[in-house]
């Protein structure tokens, strides 16, 4: 028997975003007005929702714009860049009109675009805020990377424009669209091998990152806020729980020089409401990428976790064997259809949200060494 026929057949319906956030769906009948309802109208009607990516950096370029080459349900319709010199070659290789190009200036007039349906923000982190705003007011769904924001603060901000402008929010968590983490998902929220008893996880490489993710002002933090953050997620979509108080310390520091302003590395403690202790690590400067659990009846885990592709890993069943797919042309299809059905998103603002505030925790439990309670 394969691994898939030992797993339990069962279907499951992936919902854990909304089941610890008790969040509303947008209803279009409370809180639509004519204009909105005919955009929505007219984006049922379309074949695929077009994209804008908006700032054309190392993850737009090496991985959402191929991936939206074998998306099903929305295509990569425009460019948003501060570059000129990226515009030829991106026109040339996608194939964009002029009239879909724009710069951060000119960058509200996409509002009379109607290629344009949905704004993917692949900016520094603090620049998330700004430009999810600005694309609420301009009538557009956004996508917005992760993290969401660098404070709290502007979480609520963005959530707010969007409400207003009645357009979707969605985080480009991918791995809430990714066979083996679902896995997790399924054997951690379904209790398939009982009680977890034991949970750990850790993201991190030898990295020398652009100057953005290490300096405070832009990136918020060091690596927990680029790479922790996939733990922090790991921890709630494997157990199904939310945490609710933190412990931290920062690791060695060992280059002054390139982690003068965020850290190097961190460790942290999540204390979730049955009392499991959840570690997580995070680093620029050592290698991990795992998610490991121990139930009561046997350990499942992916032994790599967080990759774009390749993940890896076993439960009691054996080894996991699922397709390997492109993460990010199934996150966007995945958020495209919510909004052409007008329903929430799996990985909304909210969530982006609650997990800036878990960093902004973690932070606080490092800096303080004090453990700090969640709210
Ligand atoms: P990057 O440095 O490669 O690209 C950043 C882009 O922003 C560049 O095009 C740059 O020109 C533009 N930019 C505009 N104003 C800037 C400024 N003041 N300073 C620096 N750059 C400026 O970064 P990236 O790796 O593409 O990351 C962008 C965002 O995407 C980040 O929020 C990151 O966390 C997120 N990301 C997510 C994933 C994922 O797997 N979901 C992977 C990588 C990056």
């Amino acid at each position: 028997m394969d691994y898939m026929q030992k797993r339990s057949r069962r279907k499951f319906i992936y919902n854990l975003g909304m089941a610890g956030l008790g969040i509303p769906f947008l209803s279009a009948a409370a809180n639509c007005d004519n204009e909105s309802s005919k955009q929505q109208t007219m984006q049922s009607k379309k074949a695929k929702l077009g994209i804008a990516l908006v700032g054309l950096g190392g993850y737009a370029g090496g991985q959402l714009a191929p991936a939206l080459q074998q998306t099903e349900h929305c295509y990569l319709a425009g460019i948003v860049t501060g570059t000129p010199s990226k515009i030829p070659v991106w026109k040339e290789k996608y194939n964009i009109p002029d009239k879909n190009i724009y710069n951060y200036d000119n960058y509200d007039s996409i509002k009379d675009n109607p290629d344009i349906d949905i704004i993917y923000v692949v900016l520094p982190n603090n620049m998330h805020a700004e430009y999810t705003i600005r694309a609420a007011g301009a009538g557009k769904h956004v996508i917005c990377e992760k993290p969401m924001a660098i404070t709290v603060e502007d979480c609520d901000r963005m959530i707010a424009a969007c409400n207003k402008a009645n357009v979707h929010l969605s985080i480009g968590y991918r791995l809430h669209f990714e066979p083996y983490n679902l896995e997790m998902v399924r054997c951690g929220t379904k209790k398939i091998y009982g009680e977890i008893k034991k949970l750990g996880g850790g993201f991190g490489f030898v990295a020398r990152p652009s100057q953005w993710r290490l300096t405070q002002k832009y990136a918020g933090g060091g690596p927990l806020m680029d790479l922790g953050i996939y733990v922090i997620q790991g921890m709630c979509y494997t157990t199904g729980m939310l945490p609710i108080a933190v412990t931290a310390q920062e690791g060695t520091k060992t280059d002054f020089e390139r982690f003068k302003e965020v850290e190097q590395s961190l460790t942290w403690q999540f204390e979730f409401p049955n009392g499991l202790i959840a570690e997580g690590k995070t680093s620029y400067n050592d290698s991990h990428n795992f998610l490991h659990a121990e139930a009561e009846q046997g350990v499942f885990e992916l032994t790599s976790a967080y990759n774009y592709t390749g993940q890896r890993g076993s439960t009691p069943a054996g080894v996991m064997n699922f397709p390997h797919i492109n993460q990010q042309a199934k996150q966007m299809d995945g958020i495209a259809m919510a909004i052409r059905n007008n329903k929430k998103s799996i990985v909304p603002g909210e969530m982006g949200k609650r997990d800036v505030n878990y960093l902004q925790a973690v932070y606080e439990a490092m800096r303080t060494g004090k453990k700090i309670e969640i709210k």
